[in-house]
C-alpha cells in the first residue's frame, strides 16, 4: 500500500498540502494564488518544509541535530531553572562527567544526566519554572495536567512549543492525507456537553480553510454518542480508544453505518489490537492513533503505512529505559523517558512519563524517525505478581466473547491474588456466564487468581479522561 495517491510523486510541501486538500490561505487581499500566508501560517509552512526533509534523515543525523538543540536548552536550564541547577550542580562535574552549563554535549554525556520523575518536578514547585524565557519564544502559558493518580502537575508552555504542536498536527494530517474540508466530530471529556465551531481550530485555520467541527462530551453514554454521530454524519472522528471500541461495538451490533466517515483517530490512551479490529469491522476504515501528553506535546504519530509509530524527533528526544536507567533492547517494553527540545519556560530533561513502549526496527516507509512498535500503557497498568515482580498482563489475549453482549471491560487488580473483571453488558450475567469469564481470565493472567465479575452501567475514566484496560490498585 502506498501513502502517495496515484498521479502524484514525492512532492514539495505546497504540493503535499494541495494533495491533502489544503489550499493555502492567502493573507493578501486580491491574491488567491500563489498564496502568501500570514506570519503564523508562514512559520508553519517553514517548519513543514524542513520536517518533510528531516523525517527522512538517518538516526545518526537526527541525533546530532538534537544534540545541537539540546546544548542550548541545557545551558538555559542550568542557568535559569533552579531545579536543574541544584540537581546537576549537586552531582557535580565528577559524577556527571561534564558541566551542562559550559561543556559540549554528546549523546554519552547526555545519558549521564539523572532521570527525573513527575513527583520530583511537582515537588520542585516554582523551582521547575525558568526565571527567564527568551522573548522570541512568545507568551508563556500556565496550564495543569491531571495525573493518572489524580495529583495534578502545573506546567508551562510557550508560543514556540505551541508552534511545534501545530506543525506536528499538520504533519499528521499530511501523512494520513486527510480531507480537511469535511466535518470533524470530536468526543472527549469536555467542559460543556456540546461544542460547535465553523472550522477545525487555530492550527489549521492559520494555513488553510477547513470544514466545520462539532464536539460532544464523553460523559454521554454510548447510545447517546451513537445517535449524535448518526445525526452529525461526520467525515472525521476523534475520540479515546476505549470509547471508540464501545462505539464500534454499538454500530456493528445495530448494523448502522456512518456513510461519510473516512478518518478515525484516537488520542489519550492505549490502543490494543482489538480496538483496531473493532474499528475496521464497524466503520470499514483503519484506526489512526497518535501519542502525546499535555506537558510534552506530540511524542509519536502513527506511520501512514503501518500500525507502528514514528517518534517526533524534531520535537523530542525519546528514550526507552529499564528500571536501572539502561536502554532496553528492541522488542522489550521500556519506560518512556522524554526530553522536550523547545520548552524554555519549563524544561523537561530526561523526564519519566510513566508510560511504557516497545521500540521497533527501522520502517520500510522511508522515514528515518525512530519507531515505536507499540505503546503498551502506563506503570499502573502493570500486574503485581506474588513473587514481588510486576509484568504486563496479557489482556489482549483474553477473549471475553465466550459470553455474548459484552460491550466494554476493565480489569482491576485489588489484591495480589484477586482480579475484578468490570463489565458493561447488554444483559445480566448468569452464574454460568461469570464462571466461563473467570476461566478465560485465569487462563491468561494466572490460574491461582480469584476472579470477581462485576457488571456496571458505565466504566470509570480517570481525571484526565484516560481509560485504562488494566488498573492495578496496589501500585498507588
Ligand atoms: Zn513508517
Amino acid at each position: 500500500m502506498s501513502s502517495v495517491p496515484r498521479g502524484s510523486k514525492a512532492s514539495s510541501g505546497a504540493r503535499m498540502l494541495e494533495a491533502a486538500g489544503l489550499p493555502i490561505r492567502s493573507a493578501i487581499e486580491g491574491l488567491a494564488w500563489p498564496a502568501v500566508p500570514d506570519k503564523a501560517g508562514g512559520s508553519l509552512l517553514a517548519m513543514l518544509w524542513q520536517m518533510e526533509r528531516s523525517e527522512r534523515f538517518s538516526q545518526a543525523r537526527l541525533r546530532s541535530l538534537q544534540m545541537v538543540q539540546l546544548r542550548t536548552l541545557l545551558r538555559h536550564a542550568a542557568a535559569n531553572v533552579p531545579f536543574y541547577a541544584d540537581l546537576w550542580g549537586g552531582l557535580g562535574r565528577e559524577r556527571l562527567g561534564f558541566d551542562p552549563a559550559v561543556d559540549t554535549l554528546t549523546p554519552k554525556r547526555f545519558s549521564a544526566l539523572p532521570v527525573v520523575t513527575r513527583e520530583m518536578i511537582r515537588g520542585a514547585g516554582e523551582a521547575a519554572f525558568s526565571k527567564m524565557v527568551p522573548r522570541a519564544h512568545g507568551s508563556v502559558q500556565a496550564s495543569l495536567t491531571a495525573g493518572t493518580t489524580g495529583a495534578p502537575l502545573h506546567f508551562r508552555a510557550t508560543g514556540l512549543t505551541q508552534l511545534m504542536w501545530q506543525a506536528f498536527t499538520l504533519r499528521d494530517h499530511l501523512w494520513h492525507r486527510r480531507d480537511l474540508t469535511g466535518k470533524l466530530a470530536t468526543i472527549r471529556p469536555m467542559r460543556g456537553p456540546r461544542a460547535e465551531t465553523p472550522d477545525w481550530g487555530r492550527t489549521t485555520s492559520a494555513l488553510c480553510s477547513t470544514g466545520p467541527a462539532v464536539g460532544l462530551s464523553m460523559e454521554h453514554d454510548i447510545v447517546e454518542q451513537a445517535s449524535w454521530l448518526v445525526e452529525q454524519d461526520p467525515h472525521s472522528l476523534v475520540t479515546h480508544p476505549g470509547n471508540l471500541y464501545a462505539l464500534a461495538g454499538w454500530f456493528s451490533g445495530h448494523g448502522v453505518k456512518l456513510p461519510l466517515l473516512h478518518d478515525i483517530r484516537t488520542v489519550s490512551g492505549r490502543v490494543a489490537p482489538e480496538h483496531r479490529a473493532a474499528c475496521r469491522a464497524a466503520f470499514g476504515r483503519p484506526l489512526v492513533d497518535s501519542y502525546s501528553t499535555r506537558e510534552l506535546g506530540y511524542l509519536a504519530l502513527q506511520c501512514p503505512r503501518h500500525e507502528r509509530y514514528h517518534v517526533q524527533e524534531e520535537g523530542v528526544l525519546l528514550e526507552l529505559l529499564d528500571d536501572v536507567g539502561q536502554p532496553v533492547p528492541q522488542g522489550r517494553p521500556g519506560r518512556v523517558v522524554v526530553t522536550s527540545l523547545h520548552n524554555f519556560a519549563m524544561p523537561f530533561v530526561r523526564y519519566d512519563t510513566g508510560d511504557y513502549a516497545i521500540a521497533g526496527a527501522a520502517c520500510d516507509c522511508g522515514r528515518g524517525l525512530a519507531v515505536l512498535e507499540r505503546i503498551v500503557g502506563r506503570g499502573r497498568n502493570l500486574m503485581s505478581m506474588p513473587d514481588g515482580t510486576r509484568r504486563w498482563p496479557g489482556c489482549d489475549l483474553i477473549h471475553l466473547d465466550v459470553v455474548p453482549g459484552i460491550r466494554q471491560h476493565q480489569f482491576v487488580q485489588t489484591a495480589l491474588d484477586r482480579i475484578e473483571l468490570v463489565l458493561v453488558a447488554d444483559q445480566p450475567l448468569s452464574q454460568a456466564d461469570q464462571e466461563s469469564l473467570a476461566t478465560v481470565v485465569r487462563a491468561c493472567l494466572g490460574q491461582g487468581l480469584e476472579v470477581a465479575v462485576v457488571r456496571v452501567e458505565r466504566l470509570p475514566y480517570s481525571a484526565d479522561g484516560r481509560f485504562d484496560e488494566f488498573v492495578n490498585l496496589l501500585s498507588h
